[in-house]
């Protein structure tokens, strides 16, 4: 038996969301070029929050020139100076979290207990820890007096909006490189927020600088020649198109892509933490995590009752209006997005594997999946190959350790995997055995910005977070004394 929850709606009076916004350029909102806008509306409801512009190449040599000009002061303050701003904008974020949780959970269609416990606080975090750094790169074992690159143009996806923020302007910013970056088109506004607190902090004008539009407008910004870093995260097809882009240029480059993650239970763990481990790798932000756990591989003996274990606890999600602070699943973030889910699950169905979900209402407006798990699912079936990057899970089995390792690494992805066991020995031989960037044991989707992350072949390359993250944000070390 379940109990029934009362609503208990988050308030959106907290949010006040302007019917339209230009580009952030050089410090102030400015119009496209060309006058182009288009409209980001909430997944939830499919209302239109509002309209927001699409820069042009023009506006990107724009914002390019701007970042460029900026470079120059920003690179030569002291790293202690620069670290001021950026526990400014930390403070500012904690200070403004819950306006800018009800924010994401409006724009992206995520539960409001995920925006205000999970993405607001890390995003809080990157900026107070690289504040932490900006004074100390000469120790950062990158050698003395470690440089800048110049201008950043950055890209980021839709799933995490403004955490990918934080994951690529803080590092950027410790490091002394100016930035231009392009937040996903299906989620521009809390990039614009972020956009005011950069202004409400003092940050110099020119340092951030925030481009909504589509693809091409990210196209035409990792083409620009004025940009010497590149970072991305997004798809792995975006990404070799990025690849392909900036080759023969000397653009450093660092992708983050896809995944298909496999979450490896024993018969050892402890079963019923291991569900917890399962539904939070699958089913936090509706599945829609470049390292989720899409892929469950349970040991044989102990398939059976964990799958019962599972399905119990499943039944048990919320689904529903993300501003409810009771809900456990929000909306699938686009239409395009809930079609592709779609038809990967129909694809599972067509292929033999059996498909399961706990009964649940779905609202009749707005982009809604069911959580859902397939069992019977061989390795050639699309679902167990394909980032689904949705609330469906594939459920296949093993008998030993060894063949555990063979089908986790049974993909052309690697971006991450859990293993659950109460045998140190074990996790520690099937971490060193498995070819993903994170390996989480007895637990998942843990973050931390002290942590680097960052994936294998098809997942990319390059690190995010922790002292590897600022790695790619600075050129070889200086001769002594030299700057
Ligand atoms: P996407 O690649 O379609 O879009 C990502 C961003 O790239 C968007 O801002 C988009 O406008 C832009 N873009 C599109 N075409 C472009 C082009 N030709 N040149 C430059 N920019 C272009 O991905 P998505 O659907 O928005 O995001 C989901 C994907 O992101 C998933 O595959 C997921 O695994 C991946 N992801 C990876 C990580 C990671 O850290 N590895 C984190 C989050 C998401």
């Amino acid at each position: 038996m379940t109990f029934d929850y009362a609503p208990a709606p988050e308030s959106r009076a907290v949010v006040d969301i302007a019917p339209s916004y230009g580009l952030f350029v050089d410090g102030e909102f400015v119009p496209a070029h060309d006058g182009k806008v288009f409209k980001t509306v909430s997944p939830s409801s499919e209302e239109v929050l509002s309209e927001v512009a699409q820069a042009s190449a023009e506006d990107v040599d724009r914002a390019v020139k701007a970042a460029r000009k900026a470079f120059e002061k920003w690179s030569a303050l002291p790293g202690a100076e620069r670290a001021k701003y950026l526990f400014r904008i930390a403070r500012l974020v904690q200070e403004r979290s819950r306006e800018l949780a009800v924010l994401e959970s409006l724009d992206n269609g995520k539960p409001i207990r995920e925006s205000r416990d999970a993405d607001l606080p890390l995003v809080a975090a990157h900026f107070f820890y690289y504040a932490g750094w900006a004074d100390k790169l000469d120790h950062a074992g990158y050698g003395h007096n470690p440089r800048p690159l110049g201008v950043a143009g950055q890209v980021i996806p839709w799933n995490f909006p403004l955490l990918m923020l934080a994951w690529k302007i803080a590092p950027a910013l410790a490091t002394g490189n100016t930035v231009v970056l392009k937040p996903a088109e299906t989620t521009p506004l809390s990039a614009l927020f972020f956009a005011d607190i950069c202004r409400q902090a003092g940050l110099p004008k020119g340092v951030v600088n925030i481009l909504t539009g589509d693809g091409s407008t990210g196209a035409a910004l990792v083409a620009h020649p004025g940009v010497d870093k590149v970072a991305f995260t997004g798809s792995t097809e975006v990404g070799k198109a990025i690849a392909r882009t900036v080759a023969g240029s000397d653009k450093k480059v660092t992708l983050e892509l896809g995944g298909k993650a496999a979450n490896i239970v024993f018969d050892d763990a402890p079963l019923d933490q291991a569900v917890e481990g399962i539904v939070n790798g699958i089913f936090f932000n509706q599945g829609q995590v470049c390292c989720a756990g899409s892929r469950l591989l349970v040991q044989e003996s102990v398939a059976e009752e964990l799958l019962d274990a599972l399905k119990r606890r499943m039944r048990t999600l919320r689904v529903g209006d993300p501003l409810d602070k009771n809900t456990d699943i929000g909306a699938i973030n686009s239409a395009e997005q809930l079609a592709r889910i779609t038809a990967l699950a129909e694809a599972g169905e067509a292929e033999g594997a059996e498909r399961w979900s706990p009964s649940c209402e779905l609202p009749s407006a707005g982009y809604w999946f069911a959580p859902t798990l397939f069992t019977g699912v061989t390795q050639a079936h699309r679902i167990a190959r394909e980032e689904i990057f949705g609330p469906v899970l594939s459920v296949l089995t093993f008998r030993t350790p060894a063949e555990a390792v063979e089908k986790a690494n049974n993909t052309p992805y690697g971006l991450s995997a859990g293993i659950w066991t109460e045998k140190g020995s074990r996790m520690l031989w099937m971490a060193n055995k498995l070819r993903a960037g994170v390996i989480w044991s007895n637990t998942f989707n843990k973050f931390d910005p002290a942590s680097p992350f960052g994936g294998y072949q098809e997942s990319g390359f390059g690190r995010e977070g922790g002292r590897h993250g600022l790695e790619a944000y600075l050129a070889p070390s200086s001769p002594e004394g030299a700057r």
